[in-house]
């Protein structure tokens, strides 16, 4: 399909583009990778009058791993994080997540911040996001503002950014023994369940679990219950890990589509967390 007609205009800044959005107003959409943004618009759930295409502002591309501290571009690809062997090392679980999102062309073109704006109930990086208890960066008029990932993601396709904001970075504490699981669709290749996991093991028992899921609800979310029942258990004991994340599928009432059904996807997300926390226990 065609899109309806639009403007095209480029920032060469933050600055520009925070400018650009305020001239435009909610009739602007930020291009970014265009992985989600075009086939929206192509089947016309999406109609901006003006594209801003924020491509060519280098500034925001890049990934710094600081000592205990990670910090990654808005505009940085999948396929940078996927191949990033410091971010392999300090977080595991996002560069696992960026290694099976999508195919060869999204990894090459999908940003990180596209991804995480865009808010696709079944994408990778906000449950990954979740488990690292990621910082953001968000510019806007008046300004920079921090906004912790468990407050970002405010329903489907839904964020806390105003339409005159724009996110610029993504920051989080390494976590070395952590890990990120998927069954995905074989299709698209989205989470049909996605499970992260970041664990602070000492002598063979978890201390303390940070795990979230993606696919099942309108959001990715945390599993509260899950991270307590795994306090004190021996980390390669599967059968006391698969009894503290058999909750993980929450209590809700999960999406349901023609390729599974949400009770399919609560028993699915038990399975994926243990594995997602048994693989982050050999790390
Ligand atoms: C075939 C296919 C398979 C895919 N499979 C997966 C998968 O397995 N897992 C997965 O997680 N995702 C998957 N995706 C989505 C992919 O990850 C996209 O890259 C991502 O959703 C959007 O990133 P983008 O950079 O292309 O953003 P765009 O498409 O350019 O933008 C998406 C939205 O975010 C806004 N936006 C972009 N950047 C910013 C910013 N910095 N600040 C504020 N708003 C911004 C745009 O205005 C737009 O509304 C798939 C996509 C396709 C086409």
């Amino acid at each position: 399909m065609i899109p309806s007609a639009f403007d095209y205009v480029r920032a060469s800044s933050v600055d520009e583009a925070i400018q650009l959005l305020g001239k435009h107003g909610e009739d602007a959409k930020l291009l970014a990778g265009g992985m989600s943004l075009i086939p929206m618009m192509k089947l016309r759930f999406a109609a901006p009058q003006t594209l801003i295409d924020i491509r060519k502002i280098p500034a925001l591309r890049g990934i710094t791993v600081s000592g205990d501290r990670v910090t990654i571009g808005a505009l940085t690809n999948h396929a940078a994080i996927a191949a990033d062997a410091g971010l392999r090392k300090a977080a595991p679980a996002l560069w696992e997540a960026a290694n099976v999102l999508g195919d060869p062309q999204v990894r090459n073109l999908g940003t990180i911040g596209g991804s995480l704006s865009h808010a696709d109930p079944a994408a990778d990086y906000p449950a990954v996001m979740l488990a690292l208890e990621a910082e953001f960066t968000v510019a806007g008029p008046n300004g920079e503002r921090q906004v912790a990932a468990a407050d970002f993601f405010t329903g489907m396709f839904e964020t806390s950014l105003s339409e005159r904001e724009m996110l610029t970075s993504v920051a989080f504490n390494a976590a070395p023994a952590s890990a990120y699981v998927k069954f995905h669709h074989p299709a698209s290749h989205y989470a049909v369940v996605g499970a992260a996991a970041a664990l602070a093991l000492a002598d063979g028992k978890i201390g303390s679990a940070r795990v979230a899921l993606t696919g099942l609800y309108e959001t990715a979310f945390r599993a509260p219950g899950v991270e307590h029942a795994l306090i004190g258990v021996r980390a390669n004991d599967a059968g006391a890990v698969e009894k503290a994340t058999a909750g993980a599928g929450g209590e809700g009432e999960a999406r349901s589509d023609t390729f599974a059904s949400g009770k399919y996807r609560r028993a699915m997300a038990a399975v994926f967390a243990a594995r997602a926390v048994a693989r982050a226990a050999t790390r």
